[in-house]
């Protein structure tokens, strides 16, 4: 019934499982669209270019951070991500949902020039857990999981700024609470344009 898409960002620790939740949601609910990143990493065994992130050259990234052509970007355990503008907003003004996939310095910036977004904080189960998930992945190097962690528990400090926590102990229980956050979200007052201009005679709302 709302004109315009929902912002929703799923942000949170690297290690809660961000990536694996998103999936399955997206998986459920194929109509929401995901922003597709750009990184100046390495692709990791499976990943496609143009699906799993648009791989980047570092001065690239940085000539795009230049001209303003990112959403948000962060420097994430030395590599950049960003989130390409254009295809976010062309897709909200149609009226599609979209999903942001970020890191929690990267949600920060979102949050300051899109208030009105879905922010979802993602939490692990335990941080013994974030570590055996950074651990289990074995894609990263030991020095590399050894700054994941530390940087986690700062990085869950940042939950009250968000709108709603999820806590990921299984990734079905995630989706099904992502999904009731969406539908409650549609149903904001405030986000129901269309309603207010059908009943605008009969109502007494603004
Ligand atoms: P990975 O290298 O494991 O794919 O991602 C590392 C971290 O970067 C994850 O926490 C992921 O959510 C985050 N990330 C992925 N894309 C973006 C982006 O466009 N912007 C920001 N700020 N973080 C991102």
């Amino acid at each position: 019934m709302s004109t315009q898409g929902l912002l929703i960002v799923l942000s949170g620790p690297s290690g809660a499982g961000k990536g694996t939740v998103c999936k399955a949601l997206l998986k459920e609910c194929p109509q929401i669209q995901y922003s597709i990143s750009a990184t100046t990493r390495e692709p990791r065994t499976g990943e496609k270019e143009g699906k799993s992130y648009f791989f980047t050259e570092k001065k690239q990234f940085e000539s795009k951070i230049e001209s303003n052509q990112f959403l948000e970007w962060a420097k994430v355990y030395d590599n950049y991500y960003g989130t390409p503008k254009d295809f976010v907003i062309k897709n909200l003004k149609k009226g599609k949902d979209v999903i942001l996939e970020i890191d929690v310095n990267g949600a920060k910036q979102v949050l300051k020039n899109f208030p009105d977004g879905t922010f979802i904080f993602l939490l692990p189960p335990s941080l013994e857990e974030l570590s055996n998930r950074i651990n289990k992945r074995g894609t990263d190097s030991q020095e590399v999981i050894k700054k994941r962690l530390a940087s986690a528990e700062g990085e869950i400090s940042e939950m009250k700024n968000y709108n709603y926590a999820v806590l990921n102990d299984q990734v079905e229980n995630a989706v099904e609470k992502i999904k009731a956050i969406i539908i409650a979200e549609k149903c904001k007052i405030d986000k129901i344009d269309v309603i207010k201009e059908d009943f605008k005679n009969d109502l007494p709302i603004d």
